[in-house]
């Protein structure tokens, strides 16, 4: 998807220099309308005020269940539009979301899916939700891409086949990266881990976490508890790094998004749909776009391109690194 704040702040991403842990804590989504009058609102758990970053996921963006059958219903439509620097991970829970790029990929992906779009340099693309399907329940999350690969030539992955196994009454697919030995084929830049859990009514898990990564727990549908702590619908439980294990649980049953990895132990600088380095970076990117450079023309879209924002007034400083 784009971020289409009309005026986006940016988004500084301080490395992790702290040797201790940031505390657990729940973080609360911010209702974030995604354009227009009649746009979609989507709940979105990162960048947090006060956790930037789990590991190299920085974005995360939910969008709760929509009944298409409406007449009056909005689904996700967003025009062409660019990307630098991340991957994109696309994972339904209900509906179809048809993907078009510039490097002529088209694919339209259901759930236990995933389309994993690694930007590189640039590419554009666009997500429209099709009207075939009854209902729309999305998640999109972005991965930032570490500086050895940042410049790479993008590409585009849809993968059908996922792993999933069992862990005590938890169904895990694994959309990237690894967990518990099963590994995702999308393809990553950093040792991560994203992976759907999903509970019955009643059920529990505990599920071993590699404790050198920072992980969270977002519950995506339902309500549970996670390391005996509820945690409500949309809201995202970070854990942290050190822990070993995590315990999830559910009374009404859930589906529970897992995301971790190393952190990247670099500072980003995150702006509109590009994840860079410094300011004079980003505003290089959005006259790209502006100018048609870089970031190519999205093959069998008729529709306009969406405009890049105005970049901030005010130069953007580095943030001082977490407390720890
Ligand atoms: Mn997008």
């Amino acid at each position: 998807m784009s971020n289409l704040d009309a005026r986006p702040d940016e988004q500084a991403c301080p490395a992790v220099r702290a040797h201790l842990s940031p505390p657990a804590q729940s973080l609360l989504p911010r209702d974030v309308p995604l354009g227009g009058p009649r746009a979609i609102t989507v709940l979105r758990t990162l960048p947090h005020k006060e956790i930037r970053t789990i590991g190299p996921w920085c974005f995360v963006d939910h969008a709760p269940p929509v009944d298409l059958s409406r007449p009056d219903a909005v689904g996700v439509d967003v025009p062409p539009h660019p990307h630098m620097g991340l991957q994109t991970v696309t994972w339904l829970l209900d509906g179809e979301v048809e993907h078009r790029d510039s490097e002529g990929n088209h694919q339209i992906v259901r759930p236990g899916q995933t389309n994993v779009m690694t930007a590189g340099r640039g590419i554009s693309h666009s997500e429209y939700s099709r009207r075939e399907a009854d209902r729309l329940f999305l998640l999109q999350l972005w991965v930032a891409l570490p500086d050895n690969h940042r410049f790479g030539a993008p590409h585009f992955e849809h993968h059908a086949e996922l792993p999933v196994f069992t862990v005590d009454d938890a169904e895990i697919t694994v959309i990237n990266g690894t967990l518990c030995g099963h590994q995702s084929p999308a393809a990553t830049y950093s040792p991560l881990v994203g992976a759907q859990v999903r509970l019955p009514p009643g059920g529990r898990a505990s599920l071993a976490l590699d404790p050198t990564f920072e992980h969270g727990v977002l519950v995506a549908d339902g309500q549970a508890r996670v390391d005996d702590v509820a945690v409500d619908f949309g809201a995202l439980r970070y854990l942290g790094w050190g822990p070993e294990s995590v315990s999830v649980a559910s009374e009404d049953g859930a589906t529970l998004l897992l995301i971790g990895g190393k952190p990247l132990g670099e500072d980003l600088l995150m702006w509109w749909n590009f994840v860079g380095r410094d300011h004079d970076e980003i505003v290089d990117a959005r006259k790209a776009w502006e100018s048609g450079d870089q970031f190519g023309t999205v093959v069998d879209d008729p529709n306009a391109r969406i405009p890049a924002p105005a970049i901030p007034g005010v130069r953007m400083r580095p943030r001082p690194s977490r407390p720890g």
